[in-house]
C-alpha cells in the first residue's frame, strides 16, 4: 500500500493516463486470454505492428479451446512476420497446458500462471494486474527507464539485481483497488513521454519527483549495458525452381527456426564452392543460373548474411523427407520466418520463382 507521498505520486500518473493513452484493441477488454496474446506479442514487437497481428491472431484463435486444438504449424503461420517464434510455440503449448490442468480456464494465481510455459515474473505481472486487477508490479524495458530516471537510479538496468531494486519500488506505489491502471500507466509513461531518446519532461506528471529531471541526467539514465550482436554467419541459400516450383525446406531440427519453412542453405566455409556444400549437405546436384543478390537478417544473438543464388537441379527427384516442392501460392500459406520471406521477396522481384 503506497503512504501518503507515495500516492500523491500515483494520482498525478493516473490522473494522466486518463487523459492521455491510447485506444488499443487489447484495452478494450479484460479478459486474461487476450491480454495475454497481447502481452506475448508486445514483448518483442511494436505496438502498431502487433494490433494487425493481434487482431488477425484472435479472429483465428478467438479463445484458449481453439488455441490448443490447432497444429503448431497453424500457430507459427499466424505468427509468420513476428519473429522471435519461440512465443508462439510456447503460447500453443501453454493453451494445451491449461486445457489439461486449468479445465480450460485461465489460471489467476502467480504460482499458477508462473508455471505456463514461455511466462516470467513481468508476463505474470501484467496479466494478473491487467486481466485480474491484481497488486503485482509488472516491469518491462518501458517501466525500468521511467523508474531509473524518477528515482536516479543509474545502476545498469539490464542487470537482474537492478530489475528487482526497481521492481519493489513499483510494487510498493500500487494502489490495489487501481492495479490495472497502475501497470498500464507506468507503461503507457514510457511509451509517449519518458521516451528513450528526448523525454517530454515538461508535460511528465511525475517531473517534480523526478531525480534524473531535476538532476538533468535524462540522456545518461537509464544506464544500459550494449547487448553483444553477436557473431556474423555467411551463407549461400539457394532458390532452387524446376517447372514453376520451389525448393522449399522444412527446419525439423533443433536450433533456430524450428518447425518452420526455409529454402535449402549452407554455411560458407573455406574455399568450398557451394556447388561442393548443396551436394554434401543436401545431396543435390545444382546447376546456377547467378546470384538474386545480398539478403541480411540480424537474430538476437547472430546475423545471417546470405548469398542468394537462382539454381535448378540435375537430381532433384531423390530428395531428402524435408525438403518439398512448392507452388508460389503454397508459399505463402507456409508458417515462413522473415528471414526466409526476405529471400523469397528478393527471389520474387527477380521473377526468379515463377521459371
Ligand atoms: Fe521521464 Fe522526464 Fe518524466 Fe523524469 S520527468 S519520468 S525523465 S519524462
Amino acid at each position: 500500500m503506497p503512504n501518503n507521498h507515495n500516492s500523491q505520486l500515483m494520482s498525478r500518473l493516473l490522473d494522466w493516463y486518463h487523459n492521455n493513452h491510447r485506444r488499443l484493441p487489447w484495452r478494450e477488454t479484460n479478459d486474461p486470454y487476450c491480454i495475454w496474446i497481447s502481452e506475448i506479442m508486445l514483448q518483442q514487437t511494436r505496438v502498431e505492428t502487433a494490433i494487425a497481428y493481434y487482431q488477425r491472431f484472435l479472429d483465428r484463435f478467438p479463445d484458449i479451446h481453439t488455441l490448443a486444438q490447432a497444429t503448431e504449424d497453424q500457430v507459427l503461420q499466424s505468427w509468420q512476420g513476428l519473429g522471435y517464434y519461440g512465443r508462439a510455440r510456447n503460447l500453443h503449448k501453454a493453451a494445451r497446458y491449461i486445457g489439461e490442468y486449468h479445465h480450460g480456464m485461465f489460471p489467476n494465481t502467480f504460482e499458477e500462471v508462473m508455471e505456463m510455459p514461455g511466462i516470467g515474473v513481468y508476463t505474470a505481472g501484467a496479466i494478473l494486474s491487467i486481466a485480474y486487477n491484481q497488486p503485482y508490479p509488472a516491469v518491462d524495458g518501458n517501466v525500468s527507464r521511467v523508474a531509473a530516471r524518477l528515482w536516479g537510479i543509474e545502476d545498469d538496468i539490464t542487470q537482474g539485481a537492478t530489475r528487482r531494486v526497481i521492481t519493489s519500488k513499483v510494487e510498493e506505489y500500487i494502489i490495489p483497488e487501481r492495479s490495472n491502471e497502475c501497470t498500464q500507466a507506468w507503461m503507457e509513461l514510457g511509451a509517449l513521454v519518458c521516451t528513450p531518446r528526448q523525454p517530454d519532461c515538461a508535460v511528465c506528471p511525475l517531473n517534480q519527483a523526478c531525480q534524473a529531471f531535476t538532476r538533468g541526467k535524462t540522456a545518461e539514465i537509464p544506464v544500459k549495458k550494449k547487448s553483444d550482436p553477436g557473431p556474423t554467419i555467411g551463407y549461400w541459400i539457394a532458390g532452387i525452381v524446376l517447372d514453376g516450383n520451389l525448393l522449399m525446406e522444412y527446419r525439423q531440427e533443433a536450433g533456430l527456426l524450428r518447425n518452420m519453412w526455409g529454402l535449402p542453405m549452407v554455411k560458407k566455409a573455406g574455399g568450398n564452392t557451394p556447388l561442393a556444400l548443396f551436394h554434401s549437405d543436401y545431396n543435390l546436384d545444382l546447376i546456377f543460373a547467378g546470384e538474386a543478390g545480398q539478403v541480411s537478417h540480424a537474430f538476437t544473438h547472430q546475423t545471417w548474411d546470405m548469398t542468394v543464388l537462382k539454381a535448378t537441379c540435375h537430381n532433384c527427384p531423390a530428395l531428402n523427407p524435408n525438403l518439398a516442392w512448392k507452388s508460389w501460392q503454397d508459399t505463402i500459406q507456409l508458417a515462413v520466418p522473415t528471414a526466409f520471406r526476405k529471400v523469397l521477396t528478393l527471389l520474387e522481384k527477380t521473377a526468379y520463382t515463377r521459371v
